[in-house]
């Protein structure tokens, strides 16, 4: 939402405009808001919700809603645990369809499309592949055999979706849907449609990196977010405003190990199944978190050349991508808004 210089409206808009605030004794004005915070663990990850409400009591119920909706998804979604309509998918693979939730077959659908803008550089099929590096718990190298036996595993694009029947088949045994580089953006902006409905005039729900806001808090226009340096910890390159906007980082700083000097972390390239390469961090900018988180997998996987023509190419999408050298570039609908952090 943007808000025009003053100068600019004229005084019988101006006039109207104020007639109209007055009118509504339902909304207190943005100084009376209430600001409420709350922090949980889901999905493997702190999540943090802010809520602006009128009262303190319609701002616990945003921020309950907000967690329930993550809890419900991530039960549906996780592939972690065997009872997910996900794990299901997996089991049934090479053998049968299986029937989904909405909210599943929304994301598959989604994720196939990512897919595609990509070029898969983000691939939701890579479950085999991510399993044998296994970063975080095992942290071995698999060879390249082992690694070429997956490749036909792979393939997403013999993931069969069915939209009336409600259904996604994986045809050969062994293929996985792994969501882990979309599934906290599609997280943050259903939590953010909760708490709308639960009466939230403004808010963040921020899953670690996978940050949805909405709305503006009392005493600013929008939400400041800061964006992570890849090499020194605890450092920011810029600060960005949002602005009903979501942004989400992808880095091989977030789940990496070291062996010969060498840095080992848990972005794919579909194409060598081995870690991508071409960057350090790619952070996207956009107004769903499905498309933020998607898209910054998708981007570190093509590099920064492809990856920055992808985002000039779609409307309302920005992107700040630091190549493997640490060279920064940065969209053109950035250029203005970033600011020291
Ligand atoms: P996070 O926010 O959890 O760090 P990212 O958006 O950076 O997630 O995505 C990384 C996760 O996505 C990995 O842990 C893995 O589960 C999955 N993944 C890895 N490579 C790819 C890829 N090329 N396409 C889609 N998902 C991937
Ligand atoms: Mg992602």
């Amino acid at each position: 939402m943007k808000i025009p210089p003053i100068c600019t409206i004229p005084i019988t808009m101006l006039c109207f405009t104020m007639i109209l605030v007055v009118g509504c004794v339902a909304v207190p004005p943005a100084s009376q808001s209430i600001v409420s915070k709350r922090t949980q663990m889901h999905m493997g990850t702190l999540v943090t919700v802010t809520a602006v409400a009128s009262d303190k009591s319609m701002g616990d119920q945003a921020m309950q809603a907000a967690f329930d909706e993550i809890k419900r998804l991530e039960r549906l979604l996780s592939t972690w645990r065997p009872d997910s309509e996900l794990s299901h998918v997996n089991a049934a693979a090479g053998r049968q369809p299986v029937q989904v939730s909405r909210e599943t077959l929304d994301l598959v659908v989604r994720s196939l499309e990512m897919a595609q803008l990509t070029h898969g550089g983000f691939n939701i099929a890579l479950g085999p592949a991510i399993d044998a590096w296994s970063v975080i718990d095992r942290q071995r190298i698999p060879d390249e055999r082992e690694l070429q036996q997956l490749k036909p595993l792979v393939d997403w694009t013999s993931i069969q979706v069915n939209k009336e029947a409600r259904t996604i088949y994986l045809p050969h045994e062994g293929m996985r849907i792994d969501v882990g580089g979309v599934g906290k953006g599609y997280a943050a902006d259903r939590a953010v449609g909760e708490m709308k409905r639960a009466g939230a005039r403004g808010g963040v729900v921020a899953l670690s990196g996978d940050i949805k806001t909405f709305g503006v808090l009392p005493d600013r226009y929008r939400f400041p977010v800061g964006i992570r340096h890849p090499r020194e910890e605890g450092a920011l390159i810029a600060m960005i405003d949002l602005n009903d906007e979501a942004i989400s980082t992808a880095g091989d700083y977030e789940r990496f190990f070291e062996r010969d000097g060498v840095r080992y972390h848990h972005i794919l390239d579909p194409q060598t199944l081995q870690p991508a390469r071409a960057c350090q961090s790619v952070t996207v900018i956009a107004k769903e978190g499905t498309m933020a988180d998607g898209l910054d997998t998708g981007i570190f996987v093509l590099g920064p050349e492809q990856g920055m023509a992808l985002v000039e190419s779609l409307p309302g999408v920005e992107a700040i991508i630091i190549d493997q050298e640490g060279k920064i570039t940065v969209s053109s609908g950035l250029h203005g808004r970033l600011h020291e952090p």
